[in-house]
């Protein structure tokens, strides 16, 4: 099938973008970043919006900085460029680790870290990431522009806190720690598909014990988060196999698990007690 008819609108300043995007929000306005999720819906008719306001000429979206300790990611900054370490320590070495379980190569081109974002997949590796480690959106609109924490920004399936006029044009991660440990595992079916559950484990150790763990699951529930019982099992132990099953199966208890055509509530639970305690061994060599 073809995409229904459409306007292309091509800014080349962000003032100009969210202009436009305000102008033609109202007649199901869309932006465009990579494409690697909106125009499939488009060909197949789920969704036809009635213009498209194409972001990837906007003058400085595609940019990558660290300021003031925290990584930020422009809107047209594609998933391949986390490929290696975008920055010095353990941040980069996992978003490296991440990027190589999205999609496959093509996508990862063409598709943008934002976009995966603004999607909100409850399976988007990226949404994950932000959640674990408390990012925060930059949303831009004619009106001005909003900070926007990553557990307010994740509402629901393919659901956010930006309002139709908005775009978003930075997700900033803080730095993390040298010292700060790691893991991200998930499971799918096949290499490149969407995970039926993922899982993020990242803790410091003092004087041998546990401190501040995150534990964050997605895939699972409509969208990603930080699950707190997981993180009090951890909180104050020895790394190691027992803490780690303590934590999985409280996260696995905590969770309210979704069911589609091939995945069981039930089975998705188990999933979720082998990738949390998986992340956190992972986490444990990092
Ligand atoms: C076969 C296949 C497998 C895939 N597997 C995975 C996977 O394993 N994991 C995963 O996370 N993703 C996966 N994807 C999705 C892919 O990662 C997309 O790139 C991503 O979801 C969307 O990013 P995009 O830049 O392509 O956005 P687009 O497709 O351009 O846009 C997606 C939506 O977000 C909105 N949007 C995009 N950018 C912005 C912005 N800056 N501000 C406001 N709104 C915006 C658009 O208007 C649209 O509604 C897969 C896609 C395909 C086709």
């Amino acid at each position: 099938m073809k995409p229904a008819a459409f306007r292309y609108h091509a800014p080349k300043t962000i003032d100009e973008a969210v202009a436009l995007l305000a102008e033609v929000a109202p007649e199901d306005g869309r932006v465009l970043a990579g494409g690697q999720s909106l125009v499939p819906t488009m060909a197949f008719r789920l969704a036809k919006p009635g213009h498209l306001v194409d972001i990837n000429n906007v003058a400085g979206l595609d940019r990558l900085t660290v300021k003031d300790g925290k990584l930020c990611i422009g809107a047209c900054v594609r998933h391949a460029a986390f490929a290696k370490p975008v920055c010095e320590g353990p941040l980069g070495k996992l978003l490296a680790n991440v990027m190589h379980h999205i999609a496959h190569f093509p996508i990862r081109n063409r598709g943008t870290f934002c976009g995966s974002l603004a999607n909100a997949d409850p399976a988007s590796e990226w949404c994950l990431v932000m959640t674990a480690l408390d990012g925060e959106m930059v949303a831009r609109s004619s009106s001005g522009t909003r900070t926007i924490a990553a557990r307010e920004f994740f509402q629901g399936i393919m659901t956010t806190a930006l309002r139709e006029d908005e775009i978003l044009i930075e997700a900033r991660l803080p730095l993390l720690p040298a010292d700060t440990r790691c893991g991200f595992y998930e499971y799918s079916r096949r290499a490149g598909d969407f995970a039926m559950a993922a899982s993020v484990g990242v803790y410091r150790l003092d004087g041998g014990k546990i401190v501040e763990p995150r534990v964050a699951v997605g895939g699972v529930e409509p969208n990603p988060r930080r699950v707190a019982e997981a993180e009090r099992a951890l909180a104050g132990a020895e790394p190691g196999d027992t803490a780690f099953r303590a934590a999985a199966d409280a996260a696995m208890h905590a969770v309210e698990a979704m069911e589609d055509a091939i995945t069981s509530a039930e089975f998705r639970r188990d999933l979720v007690l082998a990738v949390t305690r998986r992340a956190l061994e992972r986490a444990e060599k990092s």
